[in-house]
């Protein structure tokens, strides 16, 4: 039998084990750290690490699981369940650690145990989608980078304790400038860093990071010189289907609460799924995200199989993204006035799950990465380098 969609057993009781573990260690602080908006506290980051969630696919040596893509898949669909959040700074983490090269061995070590985290400053004013036209600079000047420039929308920030960095680097090897990643820790002068206040996934942290003249070493290079977008597309892959995972768990955790509630739920004399008003949108959500989270672990799958997953990744984000959002939004008006308020997960739950319309590029923007595949690059109206964002 060649076509298998059942997981294995270790699958099952890794799916168990962080399914346990998010309904203990995160689900009690998840409402605590959308209002207050900051990253997890209660040691939730250790916690993460000594339970195996991050480094998941890691070496060994270093501390990780040496597990694969689908047992990293079924981790960020489980904490999906019960935070956007936790599961994001899981995915981000993850992948960061074990996809881009550079780190040094103490630091991935640190990030596993959950001590240290990892953050990915990319985005700029004027450089979201259009990875391309960012402003950063980083000069060489003898044997250290110089770093001037603005990033925005950098996800755990401030907190994160390392950044990588795109730059425009001159190499002086008779070349054009090209886009490089650096590892710059947070702490070094120059960097500052100030918050910016979001409407969902509230216990992730969004942040600017501006960048004043920063010295850092000149082999601090993450994936190799000029290789800036190439490392980035090396980690999306996987990091898209993770995203698409996130949002599927958020939804699947909201259509099972949704369902407990209209089979309870008594209007006009009878449950309100008996009503086909409430029932059909149910199930037609219900399909969809099953859809959508089999393409997504098909995705993994491939990449696991050393398939380039990149249509299945691309598709499988936009369409889980936009079916759990729209699913949420459905359940939300099923329990009536109640889902409105914030006694109730289901509207904090909408707000988290619409972060992730944009991290790791857009709905629009995916669109555009299937266009190209599918039709041509011609056909893509992307200007002479602009790239995926
Ligand atoms: C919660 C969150 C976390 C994030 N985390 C990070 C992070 O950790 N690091 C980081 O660097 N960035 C991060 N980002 C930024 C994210 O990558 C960008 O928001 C995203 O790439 C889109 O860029 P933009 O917001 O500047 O939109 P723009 O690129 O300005 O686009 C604006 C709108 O135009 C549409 N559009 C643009 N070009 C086209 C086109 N050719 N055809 C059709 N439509 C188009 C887009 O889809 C979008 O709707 C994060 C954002 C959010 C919301």
């Amino acid at each position: 039998m060649s076509l298998d969609f059942s997981f294995s057993e270790e699958h099952q009781k890794f799916r168990a084990h962080v399914r346990e573990f998010a309904r203990a260690e995160i689900a009690p602080y998840v409402k605590e750290w959308d209002e207050v908006e900051q990253l997890p506290t209660h040691g939730i980051l250790p916690k993460m690490g000594a339970a195996g969630l991050i480094g998941i696919t890691g070496p060994k040596s270093l501390g990780g699981g040496e597990k694969d893509y689908i047992s990293l898949g079924i981790a960020i669909e489980e904490l999906g369940r019960v935070d956007t959040s936790c599961a994001m700074i899981c995915s981000v983490n993850n992948t960061m650690s074990t996809l881009i090269p550079g780190w040094g061995d103490d630091v991935v070590r640190s990030v596993f145990r959950g001590e240290k985290l990892l953050s990915i400053a990319t985005s700029e004013d004027n450089s979201g989608s259009d990875v391309a036209n960012l402003e950063t600079t980083a000069a060489i000047e003898g044997d250290r980078f110089v770093i001037n420039g603005k990033k925005i929308h950098v996800s755990l920030m401030p907190g994160a304790d390392y950044m990588g960095v795109t730059a425009w680097v001159d190499w002086k090897d008779g070349k054009k400038p090209r886009i490089t990643f650096i590892k710059v820790p947070s702490d070094t002068p120059g960097v500052s860093c100030e918050p910016m206040e979001e409407m969902g996934c509230r216990g992730h942290q969004l942040g600017i990071v501006h960048l004043k003249d920063v010295k850092v070493p000149v082999t601090d290079v993450l994936g190799g010189k000029g290789a800036g977008k190439e490392v980035l597309y090396a980690r999306w892959g996987v990091s898209r289907c993770l995203s698409a995972l996130n949002a599927i768990g958020a939804a699947q955790q909201v259509l099972d609460d949704t369902i407990a509630f209209v089979k309870k739920k008594i209007v006009y004399g009878r449950p309100i799924a008996m009503y086909q008003g409430v029932s059909f949108p149910l199930i037609e959500h219900y399909t969809k995200i099953e859809a959508c989270r089999l393409m997504a672990y098909k995705g993994l799958w491939m990449s696991v199989a050393g398939e380039n997953p990149k249509m299945q990744a691309t598709m499988a984000k936009w369409s889980s993204v936009t079916a759990a959002v729209e699913c949420i939004q459905a359940c939300l008006q099923m329990f009536g006035a109640a889902g409105y308020l914030k006694d109730l997960p289901v509207e904090r739950r909408l707000r988290d799950v619409m972060a992730l319309l944009f991290t790791g590029g857009t709905i629009n923007i995916m669109k555009i990465i299937v266009i190209q595949e599918l039709l041509g690059k011609e056909f893509a109206a992307l200007r002479e380098g602009g790239g995926e964002g």
